[in-house]
């Protein structure tokens, strides 16, 4: 068993609390592994807030992170004691029909397919004062040791900077893959994204990488326009300029709508306007923010009727344990600037302080 540090979720709507917590021996197929640095998601945030679909309290949130492997249990093959890698909130297991199938990145052995918050076998590796403690997507990068199956890691190049990379297990990877694999953005195009935290700006290096002629990024916070213009937006607004609908403003600056559109914020009101700002016919709007439990969308069917496609995408569509290694040697070889997404670094005693800087838009 090893002590360590993690920020710990008692309850619904607290503030994090950084205890000293005893994580347990990775059992067979498992693999304990030391967190050397994790990002904060909104998603973290949705889990804290009660709106994740399945929340189990106490927790230790966390689902972006890398670092390096501690010890293996009975079984693993995949990796050994010293190799770098990346956790994985969305798993592949290779066996199962969706595995099997080259379309899919989701694996039927994932927690979403029977939700909870503990490892595959309904058991937890985390106490803290007595206290069973829950996993958080089978990942809880949170906590400076965590236990991970097998097939939810992945090895990476051993000159990879953990203190970057983290960014791929969840922000980049979504972002960049919503736009790349989700959308399949074709050169030339026009894009339009909602919402410029992680996720939204990784969306727009994405349209970029794709070759898009135009990309219009989209935040009510103006502050977020400078990044969102060095990584590849040639047009920013603020919905709140305008006194007609943000879709109105877009289809007028596009002609008939943009190619592609994003929806990377989470919000009943600014999906319905990704949707209709994609053209009425051929355009293709990706839904990537994550709308609290329990909501139900309401649209104008005639939005669909007419051809427009819209999709919804996990992780950016990466058959991830595959992927995650090409996605840290494309960072290598300086295809993509992860370091331009990162705004602060801190230590996990100040997590709080990375929450209320995500709440505050910085
Ligand atoms: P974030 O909070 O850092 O960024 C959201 C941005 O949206 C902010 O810049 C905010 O100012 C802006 N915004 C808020 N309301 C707006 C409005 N009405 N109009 C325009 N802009 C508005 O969040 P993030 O970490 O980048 O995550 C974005 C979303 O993606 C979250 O809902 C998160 O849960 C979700 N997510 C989904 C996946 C997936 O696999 N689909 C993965 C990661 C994150
Ligand atoms: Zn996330
Ligand atoms: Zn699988």
């Amino acid at each position: 068993v090893i002590r360590c540090r993690a920020a710990v979720a008692w309850a619904m709507g607290k503030p994090l609390s950084v205890e000293e917590v005893e994580v347990a021996p990775p059992k067979a197929g498992e693999v304990r592994i030391k967190i050397v640095a994790a990002g904060i998601c909104r998603t973290d945030e949705h889990l804290l807030e009660g709106c994740f679909p399945y929340a189990d309290f106490p927790v230790i949130p966390g689902h972006e992170g890398a670092g390096i492997v501690e010890s293996v249990g009975e079984g693993v093959t995949s990796v050994k004691p010293g190799d770098k890698v990346i956790p994985l909130c969305v798993p592949q297991c290779g066996e199962c029909s969706f595995c099997l199938n080259p379309e899919s990145n989701h694996c039927l052995k994932s927690h979403f397919s029977e939700p909870q918050n503990l490892l595959p076998d309904k058991t937890s590796r985390f106490t803290c004062k007595g206290k069973m403690i829950h996993h958080f997507l089978w990942v809880s990068t949170f906590a400076e040791y965590t236990v991970i199956p097998e097939y939810a890691v992945a090895k990476i190049d051993a000159a990879a900077p953990l203190d970057k990379v983290c960014l791929l297990g969840c922000a980049f990877s979504t972002g960049y893959g919503a736009a790349i694999n989700t959308a399949k953005v074709k050169p030339g195009s026009t894009c339009a994204i909602f919402g410029l935290g992680g996720v939204g700006l990784s969306a727009v290096m994405g349209c970029k990488a794709a070759g898009a002629s135009r990309i219009i990024a989209i935040d009510i916070n103006k502050d977020k326009f400078a990044k969102a213009k060095e990584l590849g937006a040639t047009d920013c607004i603020n919905p709140r300029d305008f006194k007609k609908p943000v879709e109105e403003v877009i289809t007028e600056m596009t002609g008939h709508g943009v190619d592609y559109s994003f929806e990377v914020i989470g919000h009943a009101d600014t999906v319905n306007a990704a949707l209709a700002s994609c053209n009425m016919n051929t355009g293709v709007c990706v839904m990537v923010g994550e709308l609290p439990s329990g909501s139900v969308l309401s649209i104008n069917p005639m939005l669909l009727l007419s051809g427009r496609t819209w999709k919804g995408t996990l992780l950016g569509g990466w058959k991830v344990r595959d992927c995650m290694p090409k996605l840290v040697s494309s960072y290598l070889e300086k295809k993509f600037n992860l370091d331009l997404l990162i705004t602060h670094t801190l230590p996990i005693t100040k997590v709080n302080e990375g929450f209320e800087l995500l709440r505050a838009g910085k």
